[in-house]
């Protein structure tokens, strides 16, 4: 490693690191850092990468941009109930500017800090610009939020508001006018394509309520359909029920729709828990500071060999044939 590029993982990560590694014996600086497992604890462990041009355009604001890579990343950890850590951070960069590298840091830190999240280690290089984070958290082994763990019966829910991301995005692509929406809606949809807000505290306050739950980061539909495979059970949603911003409710009702239930980059929990539960998921929400919406109900499969589906109705209970195919998103994989 050059010496330059030694200056600047210390300046720019190894220096602002050293005030959080708490919960590291050893952080950055070393052959690997050094953890000590949490007793009674598993280790829960998520990678996300972001590459430009694909999770990001190239001229996007790098302190929104550091703040973002960890936030996809603490959002796994959200899902599985699992508290935040450590990190390490890889980085691949083409030509090093101090400014971006300080408002990037900034980004990172900022939202490092606020979830007691230590930057542990990590790898850098010369390259086109890409990301990739590791986080590592502690969850109770029988307190973990499994896919797998949805029973029939089970209430449907999901955080905050859904579609939100994708019509930002539509706006930057130039799919609709940004003159639809007042400058604070705007700026409200910008903000959740580039500042999404992990919901750690949520996940940690579901421990023990919810049944199955994951973060919705390629929109609703695609990612429910995870938690019905591994589940082995079906679903019906009832679309009204999806909960949509102000903003996004000035796009035509269809596009809503799309964009609520197919967009991605949500980063919204989405989870199943038992009826009884439902006074306690409600407190979940209001002590984690978001709202918390019931979408539908799990259902057990016909047929044990039946495909998991989702049955989309309205608020008549009226069966609804929707088409979300081919109504891509920023990370289209
Ligand atoms: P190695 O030769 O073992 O790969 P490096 O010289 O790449 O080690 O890194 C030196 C130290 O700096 C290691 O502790 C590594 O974890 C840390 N490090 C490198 N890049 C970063 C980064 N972008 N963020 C945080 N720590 C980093
Ligand atoms: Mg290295």
């Amino acid at each position: 490693m050059s010496l330059s590029e030694f200056s600047l993982i210390e300046r720019f990560f190894a220096r602002r690191a050293r005030h959080d590694t708490r919960d590291a014996v050893l952080g950055i600086g070393d052959d690997c850092a050094l953890l000590a497992p949490s007793p009674g604890e598993l280790l829960a462990i998520s990678t996300d990468m972001l590459v430009e041009g694909r999770h990001f355009l190239p001229d996007v604001d790098p302190h929104a941009l550091g703040h973002k890579a960890l936030a996809v990343n603490l959002s796994d950890l959200a899902a599985m109930g699992a508290r935040p850590r450590a990190f390490t951070l890889a980085l691949a960069l083409q030509t090093p500017r101090e400014d971006w590298l300080e408002a990037f840091s900034d980004g990172l830190f900022a939202l490092a800090e606020r979830y007691g999240c230590a930057l542990i280690g990590g790898d850098t290089t010369r390259g086109p610009l890409n990301l990739c984070l590791t986080v590592f958290g502690d969850v109770p082994p029988d307190r973990a939020l499994r896919r797998d763990a949805a029973r029939a019966g089970d209430d449907i829910w999901v955080s905050g508001t859904l579609g939100d991301a994708r019509a930002a995005l539509g706006i930057l692509r130039g799919e609709w006018p940004a003159s639809l929406w007042e400058a604070d809606e705007a700026a409200a949809l910008k903000h959740a394509l580039e500042r999404p807000e992990p919901r750690v505290t949520l996940g940690l306050a579901l421990r023990g309520i919810a049944h199955a739950a994951l973060d919705i980061s390629d929109g609703l539909a695609g990612d429910l359909a995870h938690i019905l495979e591994r589940s082995r059970v079906a679903a019906t949603v009832d679309v009204d029920c999806v909960p949509r911003s102000r903003a996004l409710r000035k796009l035509p009702a269809d596009v809503q729709l799309r964009c609520a239930l197919a967009g991605g980059d949500d980063y919204e929990l989405c989870f199943t828990a038992p009826r009884e539960a439902r006074e306690a998921v409600l407190d979940a929400g209001a002590h984690a500071g978001v709202a918390v919406t019931r979408i539908g109900t799990i259902s057990a499969l016909r047929e044990a060999a039946d495909t998991p589906s989702i049955a989309w109705t309205d608020a008549a209970q009226t069966p609804l044939s929707l088409s979300l195919h081919g109504f891509d998103h920023f990370d289209a994989d």
